[in-house]
């Protein structure tokens, strides 16, 4: 028994029309393909490489020119070759701006015909969004009728990626920017966070932030039961200085005074200016003995050396009250405030220059 011959291997019938039919077909299956990319989610700008690269083999001519919108290659091309009109797409293939080249198409808007042009030794395939142009076209592998429509359809296949493209590009370039203005945007939102808690001259925290600490520190002393310690402090005769030696002289001083003070405390001790020249110190953890510790430390350094402005040397003082809570205490802030105020307008009775520490919290 002979085997029949597998489907495969029957010849294909070779008549002139059935040559055509199978050169057009292959045709067709190449455009197909070509266009598939574009669903994998292919770049446009990769297809439309691949589209023309198609041209020139239909086409059999050395280059092919895409004839596309300013705007289109405005988007795709780099700032030289705008300047040029016209991008280097792959090697054998271009973009070239419609203006400048466009009066050498004649009739190309609005006239059905002609088709498909040929003007000298070029081919020129009017589309709708744009154009092609293929130097040294084999006019033979043109015979064709069906290659005519197909060139024709691969023109608008080519000028419609060239625009999508060129869309695409763009709406990169549009998320690009987002991302930058989303990025200063969060830069000058924390500038202005810090402009809101910081005090402008002696860049210290300032008052509304302390107090927000504080009600922090106090919420956290009720679940540890950690002692918490505030220290209130003020110059003693600061208006002296001001009215001696003038405001400006003032203002030095409280920086000056501002920053002694910030190199001595810890870390994780709050500082701010609470008033004109007051400063409070917030120690979390911190109970009596270790809170007194840091005030005489604070006493010293403000009292020697003195504060040089220019060829001023100005001896200065401070006063402090002292006001420590322990663990569990379930007072509020305004009443340690007061308890650490008390303390100091004591302090500022006794002769200033000193520490007193408040008897009641409660
Ligand atoms: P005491 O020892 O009782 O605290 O006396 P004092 O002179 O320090 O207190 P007083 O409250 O009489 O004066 C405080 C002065 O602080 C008056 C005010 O002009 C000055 N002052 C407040 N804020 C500033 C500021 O930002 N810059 C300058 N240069 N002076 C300030
Ligand atoms: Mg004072
Ligand atoms: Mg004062």
């Amino acid at each position: 028994m002979t085997k029949p011959p597998p489907l495969l291997d029957t010849p294909f019938p070779q008549s002139p029309e059935d040559t055509q039919r199978e050169t057009a077909l292959r045709d067709l299956i190449k455009l197909g393909a070509v266009a598939s990319y574009l669903g994998r989610g292919e770049h446009p700008r990769r297809v439309l490489g691949l589209a023309l690269g198609m041209v020139l083999d239909l086409t059999g001519g050395t280059t092919v020119a895409l004839l596309v919108d300013d705007r289109v290659l405005e988007a795709l091309a780099s700032p030289l070759e705008r300047s040029l009109g016209q991008m280097d797409f792959g090697e054998r293939s271009r973009l070239v701006a419609r203006g400048p080249v466009a009066d050498r198409i004649r009739d190309w808007e609005g006239s059905s015909a002609p088709v498909l042009s040929l003007e000298g030794a070029d081919l020129v395939i009017p589309g709708s969004g744009g154009g092609l142009e293929v130097q040294e076209p084999d006019c033979g592998a043109l015979g064709e009728p069906g290659r005519v429509v197909l060139l024709h359809t691969l023109t608008d296949l080519c000028t419609g990626l060239a625009m999508l493209a060129a869309k695409q590009v763009e709406s990169e370039q549009r998320a690009r920017a987002l991302v930058e203005t989303r990025a200063r945007f969060r830069e000058q939102n924390l500038l202005l966070r810090e402009l809101a808690v910081v005090d402008e001259l002696t860049g210290l925290y300032n008052r509304r932030f302390f107090d927000g600490r504080l009600q922090y520190e106090l919420d956290r002393l009720g679940r540890y039961g950690s002692p918490l310690s505030l220290l209130v402090m003020d110059i003693d005769h600061f208006k002296a200085v001001n009215d001696q030696h003038g405001h400006p002289v003032g203002d030095e001083v409280l920086r000056q005074l501002a920053s002694r003070c910030k190199a001595m405390i810890r870390r994780v001790d709050l500082l701010a200016r609470i008033g004109g020249e007051e400063f409070a110190l917030l120690m979390p953890c911190t109970g009596g003995e270790g809170a007194m510790a840091v005030a005489g430390r604070l006493l010293a350094t403000v009292a020697s050396p003195p504060f040089a402005l220019g060829e001023l040397a100005l001896p200065l003082t401070i006063s402090i009250g002292l006001a420590t809570v322990a663990g569990g205490w379930q007072g509020d802030a305004a009443q340690i405030f007061r308890a650490a105020d008390q303390a100091l307008y004591r302090a500022k009775l006794d002769g200033r220059n000193r520490v007193v520490v408040a008897m009641k919290t409660a």
